[in-house]
């Protein structure tokens, strides 16, 4: 029988936890429980509180609903949010983790205190991700995004740059980013930057490279919208490269576990232990 294990550092990071037990305790009080955009990237997770009563809305439908209770998850929102909220007397449950406002509010800050013509506000993570949209709300919408090594043609490297990253970034891939604009950066041009990675997620890598390494094969579980997901996913499959994405316990491929002896179980920081649980069980009664 192929022996399984549950990689112990996977699996909910705290401003998750936080955001969870957050709607639970709201939805004891009462079933009528708002959510803008899905509270974990993981639709089982989602799915197993919305049979609770939790109701997953996105920014248009707020804009027409007044008088509910909307619950802000741990990406955080811009500040348009908060005001649309006001004005419709919704009451927010304010779940933003408190690294992401942290974060909001320095880039808040360098934003109110820069001088525009000389300098701009860049933030290192992924287009159109709810954490980035609210960090880029923190600047009325005029920070760059930049993603990857090949948007910094986006820069324009006679001014100042004042560089954020998005929490779930990779922390080697902001350092290759830190070095290009050094080096393409006009003489005497102020270049600020901020490793504003969440350890949350980097301070997993290490443990989740040995973990992989350790095993036949890697069930690694997360949703497909989930960015920290990738970069964890990115790091087992340089591990060990017999290492499989699945979402949940059914897209188990039997193939996968033929001839191997170890299985192993990781995830995401949206990743609920009992979904890992779920696909343990799946391969003991399988192998
Ligand atoms: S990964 Fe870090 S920043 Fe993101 S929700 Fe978790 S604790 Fe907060």
């Amino acid at each position: 029988m192929i022996r399984v294990e549950i990689d112990e550092g996977s699996g909910f990071c705290f401003g998750v936890v936080n955001a969870i037990s957050q709607a639970e305790r709201e939805l004891s009080i009462d079933s009528e429980l708002y959510c803008l955009g899905d509270i974990v990237h993981n639709s089982r997770e989602v799915a197993r509180l919305e049979a609770k009563g939790l109701r997953t809305v996105n920014h248009e439908r707020i804009a027409g609903m007044s008088n509910v209770r909307l619950l802000l998850r741990a990406h955080g929102e811009p500040p348009v949010t908060y005001r649309i909220a006001a004005l419709n007397g919704i009451r927010i449950i304010d779940a933003t983790c408190p690294v992401v406002l942290r974060l909001q509010k320095k880039i808040r800050k360098s934003y109110l205190e820069m001088d525009h013509s000389r300098c701009r506000i860049v933030i290192f993570g992924k287009t159109g991700h709810a954490e980035v949209n609210g960090l880029v709300g923190q600047t009325e919408g005029n920070a760059i995004v930049i993603e990857r090594a090949s948007d910094l043609s986006k820069l324009d490297f006679s001014k100042g740059i004042c560089l954020f990253s998005q929490t779930t970034m990779s922390v080697d891939d902001f350092g290759e980013i830190v070095a290009l604009i050094k080096a393409n950066i006009g003489e005497g041009v102020e270049f600020r930057y901020y490793d504003t990675i969440c350890r949350q997620v980097a301070n997993r890598i290490p443990n989740i490279r040995r973990f992989a390494a350790m095993h036949d094969v890697i069930l690694f579980v997360a949703g497909e919208k989930s960015s920290n997901g990738k970069v964890l996913l990115g790091e087992c499959r340089k591990a060990n490269p017999n290492t499989h994405l699945i979402s949940s316990a059914d897209e188990i491929d039997i193939k996968w576990l033929q001839d191997a002896k170890t299985a192993g179980i990781c995830g995401a920081t949206s990743t609920p232990k009992w979904l890992m649980e779920e696909v343990a069980e799946k391969i003991r009664t399988k192998s």
